[in-house]
């Protein structure tokens, strides 16, 4: 297969995860005989430095034209005092809306060797791996009317979803369940809230198309409660932004390390891979940062942007051969770490 995947490395430790993401990538295209044309543009700080805006028009412009994009990590001290436009975060939200990412795939599994690095009980823990499909660009971050009232006293912020929003929100959900265990966890607040009764109505329908998957439905309190007692019994959970935005980030703590966890975000064009974690500025530059967050959204990007399905398993038994093999970064084997750039190659010789 011939395709071009752009690389935006961006800020801190974005430059040193991606080139182990790209090694990783250019392993896999060597071994399954695929032609994979690599190119790189500015985001965030790595843009502002050279004077340009934080999202250029050119790294637009390539985006929509390249097969993937594979995203570093955009953010900078240096930055951080800017008015919002000239920030680096400003070009993630940016390029999310510009490429209309409106479903947001955040795996969490709990690695082998790795079953006591989160803050569970190792048996609680054992067998989790879910999928959160997380609507990301409607609900009450960006309903309307939104905003503080002139005397400073009320602020309003609207949650509104239409039909066409959950419909294809939940077809990305269900589908995605066809290639797991087969099971949709719908997410909503419908014993309170208006919207989760259309949600949870819509969701309804679109399972009459997936008869070969199961769903049920849960309150967002409940599957809070449940994530952290019994995380294993989730499989694919679907849910809207605000509350995706929470159970996202629970699910991705009890697996241990930010550092871990990969993330897919597709829209009608082309989509966007990046690890969860920020520029980490605090680990940059040292060739201590895991890699494994962006080498697992190289996986993502294999089996989502691609349809390599065998390849982005390969890259992911790579991945748990490493770390079953004991080899991992400081943050989750403190005691005897070793280097990004070891573990990167270590799991490109597992290819
Ligand atoms: P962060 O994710 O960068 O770091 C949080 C903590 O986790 C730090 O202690 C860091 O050292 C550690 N960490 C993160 N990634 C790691 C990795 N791969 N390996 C080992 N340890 C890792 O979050 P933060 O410190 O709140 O933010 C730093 C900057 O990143 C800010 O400018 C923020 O706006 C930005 N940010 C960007 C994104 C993104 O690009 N998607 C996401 C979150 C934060």
């Amino acid at each position: 297969m011939n395709a071009t995947v752009l690389l935006l490395p961006g800020d801190g430790i974005g430059p040193e995860v991606v080139a182990a993401a790209e090694q990783v990538l250019r392993a896999v295209a060597a071994r399954f005989n695929h032609n994979f044309t690599f190119q790189s543009a500015l985001i965030g700080g790595s843009a502002l430095r050279k004077g340009l805006p934080p999202l250029p028009d050119d790294t637009l412009d390539a985006a929509r034209t390249a097969s993937a994009v594979l995203l570093g990590a955009v953010g900078d001290p240096e930055f951080d005092k800017g008015d919002s436009s000239r920030r680096p975060e400003a070009a993630l939200l940016g390029i999310r809306r510009e490429l209309q990412l409106y479903a947001n795939l955040r795996p969490a599994r709990v690695w082998p060797g790795l079953e006591a690095a989160g803050p569970l009980k190792p048996e609680v823990l054992a067998g989790t791996d879910m999928l959160v499909v997380r609507e990301l660009t409607g609900g009450l971050y960006y309903g309307e009317p939104r905003g503080i009232a002139p005397d400073g006293r009320s602020a309003v912020n609207t949650m509104s979803y239409t039909r066409p929003e959950i419909e294809r929100i939940a077809r990305r959900a269900f589908d995605a369940a066809r290639t797991r265990r087969k099971r949709v966890t719908s997410v909503d607040k419908a014993n309170v809230l208006e919207v989760s009764r259309l949600w949870r109505a819509v969701v309804t329908d679109v399972a009459n198309d997936y008869p070969d998957v199961t769903l049920d439905h849960m309150l967002v309190d409940a599957c809070a409660m449940k994530l952290a007692l019994a995380p294993a019994s989730f499989d694919v959970i679907l849910t809207e932004n605000l509350f995706g935005d929470i159970l996202s980030d629970e699910a991705g703590a009890i697996v241990g390390s930010l550092g871990l966890l990969p993330s897919a975000s597709l829209g009608a064009g082309t989509s966007l891979f990046e690890p969860v974690h920020g520029s980490a500025p605090d680990i940059a530059g040292k060739d201590i940062a895991n890699p494994i967050g962006a080498i697992a959204s190289a996986a993502m990007l294999l089996r989502h942007a691609l349809s390599l399905n065998d390849e982005a398993s390969t890259v992911e038994r790579a991945i748990a051969r490493t770390l079953s093999a004991g080899r991992g970064t400081r943050d989750v084997f403190p005691a005897n770490p070793v280097g990004t750039r070891e573990m990167a190659a270590s799991i490109a010789a597992g290819i």
